[in-house]
């Protein structure tokens, strides 16, 4: 990000303007939405500007910029439409102190102007750091038709009302009102009453949230998918909107703590800091501490809580504690790896079961009902299987599973770094030890890519090896 976004304050303060051609008036009918104090440069003014200046709606100077005319100007805009008279007004501009934006001209301004959906005081701005006006112009189409006309409305009423709501307890006592008041009652009062039924609208919810009690604190075990955020379910989505502490795993993805509040409070329990990883025991601990505090905390995990995610631990510390809690399932690793070697974990005529195996667990590396798996056709998704490839490997052998048999391995599930490699058992440990996987991989054991020339091109290069 080179462009940092931020709102400047523009009451009192002065813009100046130098050109008096279609870029000004562009620019001009943006700025005169602000409250800033307009001035405009120009020898020859198109007619809107001289009439805006006649309208006391900006101050016009039929003349060129000169130095110091800046002076004080918190922003200029050079929109001369002549590069030779961009570079002098907007250097004496600099020179003045102003920060400069020349138009059409990204490299050699300080700031930029957004695309902008004006629902005032509610402002969005989008930019694309010059890479993609059309981009930025299609995501403001979109967005003005997905926000109502009258949030401006919802947001002014309630600006005014904020200093009453400063009764309730800050934190989440507030956001449960406000979010009740834009996303429930607030819309519904506007539609029915109009405008006017918003205030007293708001007086009655805010009886109503006065009346509530202090909330105790709950913990949802939340699966956060594979990786990719858009495999996350709608309630984790909303689980992550309303917490106040997420304490989540490694393997959870950054795009996916991103989506948290930005007051949220973030802990990492599978951080080095923490030892080789926090122990159980921290990890319940540090739950039930904020929890009881009266924090939603969303106790988040990769993949699906309920595979191999020591959900039964946490929920045993919780009940111990009195402390409230649900399950939001999610897309587990295995589901994620088939999806993406198109195929399907169960197929009619080849395996009617599937296992979910761990490569390793609390006592070393876990044995299983190898005869079993070793007979033709059996699938199963070994998870932490990395580490114990030549392990499986040897115990299937030697149960008799045939060597032919296909294995993929697939690192990084569902994210952009998705790495594939197709081999057998006979050749698994080799092939894993020459692609040096380094994120978290699943082993298919009994399965193979989708035959090649249904795949896309894209899966082709993901395939590594066959
Ligand atoms: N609860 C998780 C599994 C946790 S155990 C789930 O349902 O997916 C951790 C193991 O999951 C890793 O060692 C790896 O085998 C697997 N895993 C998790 N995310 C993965 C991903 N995006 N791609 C491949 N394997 C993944």
């Amino acid at each position: 990000m080179n462009h940092f976004p931020i709102f400047i304050a523009t009451k009192g303060r002065s813009v100046v303007l130098s050109g008096g051609g279609e870029a000004a008036l562009a620019k001009l009918r943006l700025l005169l939405k602000t409250e800033a104090g307009v001035t405009v440069f120009a020898p020859t003014p198109a007619p809107e500007i001289i009439r805006w200046a006649a309208e006391g709606r900006l101050v016009l100077a039929a003349r060129a910029l000169r130095a110091g005319d800046a002076k004080g100007a918190t922003l200029f805009y050079a929109a001369d439409e002549d590069a030779a008279e961009d570079a002098r007004t907007s250097a004496l501009a600099r020179a003045d102190g102003a920060l400069v934006n020349i138009v059409d001209n990204l490299d050699d301004s300080t700031f930029i102007t957004p695309a902008i959906v004006d629902r005032a005081p509610v402002t969005v701005a989008i930019g694309t750091e010059g890479a993609a006006p059309v981009l930025a112009r299609s995501i403001k189409t979109a967005l003005e038709e997905q926000l109502p006309a009258r949030l401006g409305a919802l947001a002014r009423i309630g600006k005014a009302f904020r200093s009453k709501a400063e009764a309730l307890p800050a934190g989440r006592g507030r956001r449960d009102f406000w979010a009740d008041f834009f996303f429930g009652m607030g819309p519904v009062a506007l539609e029915n009453g109009g405008e006017q039924a918003l205030r007293p609208a708001l007086e009655t919810l805010l009886d109503t949230h006065l009346g509530k009690e202090v909330s105790t604190g709950h913990v949802d075990l939340v699966g956060a998918g594979p990786g990719d955020p858009e495999l996350l379910t709608l309630k984790a989505r909303k689980a992550l909107d309303h917490a106040d502490v997420v304490i989540h795993d490694r393997l959870v993805a950054p795009e996916i703590l991103e989506l948290a509040r930005r007051e949220v409070v973030l802990l990492d329990v599978g951080k080095q800091g923490f030892g080789p990883s926090a122990s159980q025991q921290d990890i319940n601990t540090l739950m039930v501490r904020h929890a009881k505090a009266g924090a939603r905390v969303v106790r988040l995990k990769a993949g699906d809580p309920a595979v191999f995610g020591r959900l039964d631990e946490e929920i045993e510390a919780l009940d111990a504690s009195g402390i409230s809690w649900r399950i939001v399932p999610g897309i587990t690793a295995a589901s994620a790896a088939v999806a993406g070697i198109g195929q399907s974990l169960t197929r009619r005529g080849r395996n009617s079961s599937v296992r979910l195996l761990t490569g390793h667990d609390t006592k070393g590396f876990a044995e299983h009902d190898w005869r079993a798996l070793a007979r033709p056709g059996e699938v199963a998704a070994i998870y932490m299987g990395k580490a114990s490839a030549r392990f499986v490997q040897g115990r299937l052998l030697m149960h008799g599973a045939d060597p032919a048999t296909p294995v993929t391995v697939t690192e990084n599930a569902s994210r952009p770094s998705e790495r594939v490699v197709a081999t057998t058992l006979a050749n698994l440990t080799a092939d894993l030890t020459r692609a040096q996987l380094s994120g978290p991989a699943l082993v298919l054991y009994g399965l193979a890519p989708r035959d090649a020339c249904a795949l896309t091109d894209t899966l082709q290069q993901k395939v590594l090896s066959q």
